[in-house]
């Protein structure tokens, strides 16, 4: 007779299948049109959408054209009004609505969405389906509390949403129930992979009773994304690839409309020796091989410490090869289909380059038969530039390196474009809580990873995106209200380039750039007169140099609230006691008070602890950008400059400054007010001249990781469609602002110096 633990060893699974009838009685081989305005619109030109698993036809859907988006967007609009009028309460009654249909449908979504993407069904029924039901009812409670949590706050309009089909019905609800919450309406096109977990949602619209236009679902590919991106919507949102978000940053530049990207990810799991390894193993499991890795914020780069490495890899490789991969309607299978073949040979063709740079694969049994299955996989031995660590492979591969000490880790992490996640691993909470510190990522899990919640914020930091879905901070993403009202900018008048400073008896009045915590000739040498004064012609060269000063400045960013306050309280001072230098005169008096203002907000502008489901502390910090471009108004050239600058010092980050372009001399000014109250150098940086040019720079900069733009329309366009390259947002304002009122010193001053990082922290003894 077998001894316990050779009985174990020798068990097998057994078929645990659960049955596609529900599904496939619901599609019955059908054809979908689009759902408009209430109701499915007949099948245009359509194309299959097929099963992973076994490539068979599932049904027929719609390629939408510009003319269906058009009637989609138009019925979307004349809903609106009726929509956002409705009281909070009373929108929140139809999402509760559509939140018990679907949890009444939860087993047809959950083999549907299996069908159709081929993940695993318990990973649909047990995560997919359960998070989208609590994101609409966790928003059901946001539609009733808009009132009171978010006052003179309006709903944007008409969105635009666009998915991928990694997480189909879950990133219908991350769009969908936050902006009926606020009183939007909207526009969505699912991806062309996986579109039917949207098409049964909008069955449950028509049955919960959700008046006609308010949500609108048309089907395609990337030229019906396209073609609503271009279509008269209010706001886009867009969950995707980098490389489409670059372009939707490009094309919706000076339009006007509100823009959310949750884009790639390239994310670190790091294991410190102390780690609970076997827990970190399974850790893996979950961050790489959950959702057969097609996961934006996988942990797809392990990090683990040297003396650990050994132990950690062979463990890793022991349960890799135990993981079941196929048939994903059965109950016993960890890892299902890849959506597509061409996704299949994108992984094999990156695993393939990986290898072929030297990289050392290993990788779990795969299953006979046909289907889109991929084995998980483990590249060990590879380099920091090896290809399989710097792009974004969305299938189930992780790569291998080792670190020494956490600085070591902290480099590695952070070296990537991307910063949507990370997952450390660490039984020194200490060690992990200073880590998550370090590390550029909009999430950090602490022993854990791909922990989501209707109530934590998710999203990412650099080429990962910006805009938050989930919890109060996602629902700022669908509101609007603080905007400026007044008259549109002027471009100011060209300045005409004089060779070298003021001579002879003009010379005191010749100002400089300030950079550093120094006064700094422009590099060209040239300057431009104003009112008899001379101006330094600053250009390309200079903003580089003062956006060097503010990354050299990084204490900044560290130090406490309270520190930052007192810095700027003897700022306020200052600029009180040297008020009779300053002008214009009717300003100074304001710019004191606002300074005041500003040092007053410096520690209180602070992060939350969301509740979540599980047992968790989950925290969402406020960080500051690090380095922030921004091009003062016009206008107001001193009150607008305090009014800008200082919020986003407050807050911790380091400022490069434009100034007014035809008023610079009070913004000059003030470095000897900056200088005596001890802002150290390199935390403001004053530079002058052609604000185009030197907007574009900070546009086009890398290191510069938010900017503000306070200029004519052209130029806020402009800077919008040059920021496309690293991602940066852009809060680009064309109209005037009142900088005497309370709109000169709104709170979105602070919302937009920080961005939230939402820090997991898991406890339970
Ligand atoms: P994708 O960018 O190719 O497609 C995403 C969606 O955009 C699809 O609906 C597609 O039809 C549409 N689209 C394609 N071209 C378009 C265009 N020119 N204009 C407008 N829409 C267009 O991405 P994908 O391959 O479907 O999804 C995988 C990507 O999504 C990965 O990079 C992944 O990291 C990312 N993702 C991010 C998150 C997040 O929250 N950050 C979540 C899930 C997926």
């Amino acid at each position: 007779m077998p001894t316990v633990t050779e009985a174990l060893a020798m068990m097998d699974y057994g078929p645990a299948p659960e049955s596609a009838a529900v599904a496939m009685d619901w599609l019955k081989g059908r054809a979908f049109g689009h759902f408009i305005n209430g109701s499915f619109t007949k099948p245009g030109e359509t194309f299959a959408v097929t099963n992973p698993a076994t490539g068979a036809d599932l049904a027929q859907v719609s390629q939408g054209t510009e003319a269906d988006v058009a009637e989609a967007v138009k019925a979307a609009r004349s809903a609106a009004k009726g929509w956002a009028k409705l009281s909070g309460g009373q929108r929140a009654r139809h999402l509760y609505a559509l939140a018990r249909l679907m949890q009444k449908r939860e087993r047809l979504f959950a083999v549907l969405e299996t069908l159709d993407n081929g993940k695993p069904i318990r990973e649909s029924r047990d995560i997919d389906v359960p998070l989208a039901v609590r994101h609409f009812y966790h928003h059901a409670g946001w539609a009733e509390l808009l009132a009171d949590e978010f006052p003179g706050m309006r709903p944007h309009g008409v969105c635009g949403q666009i998915i991928p089909w990694n997480f189909p019905l879950l990133m219908l609800a991350w769009k969908v129930a936050p902006a009926l919450a606020a009183g939007n309406t909207v526009v969505l096109k699912p991806a062309e992979f996986t579109p039917l977990t949207a098409l049964l949602f909008a069955e449950l619209c028509v049955e919960a009773g959700l008046p006609k236009g308010v949500v609108n679902i048309v089907t395609g590919d990337g030229r019906t994304g396209a073609a609503l991106v271009a279509a008269e919507v209010d706001k886009i949102a867009f969950t995707g690839s980098t490389e489409v978000g670059r372009l939707i940053r490009q094309q919706t530049a000076g339009s006007g409309k509100a823009l959310t990207l949750e884009l790639g990810g390239k994310s670190p799991f790091i294991v410190f020796a102390e780690a609970d390894l076997d827990a970190a193993v399974e850790g893996v499991v979950d961050a790489i091989w959950f959702n057969q890795g097609e996961v934006c914020c996988a942990g797809s780069r392990i990090l683990v410490q040297e003396q650990v490495a050994e132990t950690f890899t062979a463990r890793l490789k022991a349960r890799m090869a135990k993981l079941r991969v196929g048939d994903p309607l059965d109950k016993s299978t960890d890892v299902g289909a890849v959506v597509h073949t061409t996704q299949l040979d994108r992984i094999r063709g990156l695993v393939d380059q990986a290898v072929q740079q030297g990289a050392i694969l290993h990788q779990a049994p795969m299953p006979n038969g046909p289907g889109s299955f991929c084995p998980p996989m483990l590249l060990t031995d590879l380099g920091a530039a090896n290809i399989a660590n710097t792009e974004e492979i969305f299938g189930p591969v992780v790569t291998l390196m080792t670190f020494r000490t956490p600085g070591e880790a902290v480099e590695l992490a952070n070296n990537t474009r991307y910063g949507l996640a990370a997952s450390i691993w660490s039984e020194n909470l200490t060690t992990a809580l200073d880590i998550a510190a370090q590390v550029k990522a909009g999430v950090v899990w602490i022993n854990g990873t791909n922990m989501f919640d209707a109530n934590a914020p998710f999203g990412g930091m650099r080429e990962s995106g910006f805009g938050r879905e989930g919890a109060r901070e996602g629902m700022l993403a669908y509101l609007t209200g603080d905007e400026a009202t007044g008259k549109e900018r002027k471009a100011p008048a060209a300045v005409s380039a004089l060779p070298g400073e003021a001579s002879g008896d003009a010379v005191d009045r010749t100002r400089k750039l300030y950079i550093g915590g120094a006064q700094k000739r422009p590099d060209g040498g040239y300057s431009y007169a104003v009112a008899g004064a001379q101006i330094p012609l600053g250009g390309r060269k200079d903003i580089r140099n003062a956006v060097e000063a503010a990354h050299g400045a990084k204490g900044w960013s560290k130090v406490t609230g309270h520190n930052r306050a007192q810095v700027l309280y003897f700022l306020a001072e200052n600029l009180s006691a040297r008020a009779k230098d300053f002008a214009p005169k009717d300003e100074v008096a304001q710019a004191v008070e606002r300074a005041f203002y500003w040092a007053a907000w410096a520690d209180k502008y602070d992060g939350k602890v969301h509740s979540t489901t599980g047992p968790n502390v989950t925290l969402a910090m406020k960080e500051p950008f690090g380095v922030m471009g921004i091009v003062c108004p016009e206008e107001a050239p001193l009150l607008g400059f305090v009014s800008t600058v200082l919020p986003a010092i407050a807050m911790g980050n380091r400022v490069v400054a434009v100034a007014s372009q035809s008023n610079p001399v009070p913004a000059l000014d003030l470095y000897q007010v900056l200088d005596t109250s001890d802002v150290p150098g390199g935390v403001v940086n004053i530079v002058t001249g052609p604000r185009g040019e030197l907007a574009e720079t900070l546009a086009k900069h890398d290191d510069v990781a938010a900017l503000w733009v306070f200029a004519d329309s052209d130029l806020c366009r402009k800077a919008e469609a040059f920021s496309a390259g690293n991602l940066k947002p852009v809060w680009a304002e064309s109209r005037m602002r009142d900088w005497t009122g309370p709109a000169g010193q709104s709170r979105d001053f602070l919302r937009r110096s920080v961005q939230v990082k939402t820090v997991w922290v898991p406890y339970g003894a």
